[in-house]
């Protein structure tokens, strides 16, 4: 399928296809909008089926990005790639800097950092080719992982929507439904479980699921049953996608707040979350606090008390679309686009 013809090319400034033989690289690197700054978001690394699915990923994940960091009100564009699995044998490390290369020659106007299937020491390899990069494990201004800062936000916005889909102000016996405990989920639910609520998670891993639950005095159930839980809130913190026409009639939830991108499988997925009366936590909002985290150290210099403040001004930002929302009758998904698309400049 060819580009402009996708059904997710959203007037992408740029989409870069590279290839480099040697390292095993083919990777898409999107920049969706630079209206508020250089494109940024991470890289992630999938066994993509065919090119087409990894086109169309980028594409909606970049458009996300330009989204999500306007809505945190970071000086950021929207950017992401996405590096294709190699079906054999590989080397890591020079995969990744060969991506580094791949970065670099965009002059700036995409910075890279993780997502999916990467970690902080691939960033490593990324940065002897490119400064373009975020996420380093070391260095002067270094952020590390950025998902404590994320899970800590999706954390705030459970409890925004406890305070308004169950009237409830702390989370002392509210159940919530975690699907997928990896490096946010897992985060997500200690800070639940300090809190005092009752957890269920379901993972894949499900050895992974069964110790957090053990650990955490929660409930582990499958993968597949997840949707069905006895829960007040569903926080989705796996992959994209997951509320579709076959799973949101199961839902039994008051609320969904989760950290997982692209949560909705298409926009009309949320006008029926809104007209079930589940109230619905704009995913990109809820869980910019790794990009938070991420531009506080392409700053130049990572001040902590710096990403509390933003971490704070982006659960306000929520709570501003869940007024409008509710003032103006309408899904809170939809209240989110148009409050991003207003702020990268390419509002009605
Ligand atoms: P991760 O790979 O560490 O964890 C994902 C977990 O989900 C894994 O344990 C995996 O086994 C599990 N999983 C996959 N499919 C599943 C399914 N169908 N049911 C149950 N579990 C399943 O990834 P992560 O960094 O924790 O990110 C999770 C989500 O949050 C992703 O959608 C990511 O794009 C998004 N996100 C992450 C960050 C961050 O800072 N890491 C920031 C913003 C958004």
């Amino acid at each position: 399928m060819s580009v402009f013809e996708n059904p997710s090319f959203d007037d992408h400034e740029s989409v870069t296809f590279f290839a480099d033989p040697p390292a095993g690289l083919r990777a898409i690197i999107a920049v969706h909008s630079t209206a508020r700054g250089p494109g940024a978001g991470g890289v992630r690394f999938w066994s993509y089926p065919s090119s087409a699915e990894a086109l169309t990923d980028v594409l909606r994940l970049s458009r996300g990005m330009s989204y999500k960091n306007a809505m945190a009100d970071l000086p950021l564009g929207g950017g992401k790639a996405v590096l294709m699995k190699p079906a054999g044998a590989f080397d890591r490390a020079v995969l990744f800097e060969a991506y580094g290369r791949c970065v670099d020659s965009l002059g700036g106007r995409y910075i890279t950092a993780e997502d999916v299937g990467v970690g902080v020491e691939d960033m490593r390899a990324v940065r002897r080719a490119t400064r373009h990069v975020g996420g380093l494990p070391e260095g002067e201004a270094a952020s590390g992982d950025p998902s404590p800062a994320t899970a800590k936000g999706v954390f705030l916005g459970v409890r925004s929507v406890a305070r308004r889909a169950l009237g409830r102000d702390d989370l002392a016996g509210v159940t919530v439904a975690v699907q997928g405990v990896g490096h946010v989920g897992e985060r997500l639910c200690r800070l639940l479980a300090r809190a005092g609520a009752s957890l269920i998670v379901a993972d894949v891993a499900r050895g992974v699921a069964a110790r957090v639950a053990e650990e955490l005095g929660g409930r582990a159930v499958a993968p597949e049953d997840i949707y069905d839980a006895e829960a007040d809130i569903f926080a989705p913190c796996a992959l994209g996608a997951i509320i579709n026409p076959s799973t949101i009639e199961r839902l039994r939830v008051k609320a969904v707040a989760g950290g997982a991108n692209n949560q909705l499988a298409t926009p009309d997925i949320g006008d029926r979350l809104a007209e079930r009366g589940i109230l619905y936590a704009p995913d990109y909002v809820i869980n910019a606090g790794g990009i938070i985290n991420i531009a506080a150290e392409v700053s130049g210099r990572y001040d902590p008390a710096w990403v509390e403040e933003k971490l704070a001004a982006s659960n306000a930002t929520l709570e501003a679309v869940f007024d409008r929302a509710a003032a103006e009758g309408r899904p809170t998904h939809a209240v989110a686009d148009e409050m991003a698309l207003e702020r990268i400049g390419r509002g009605r």
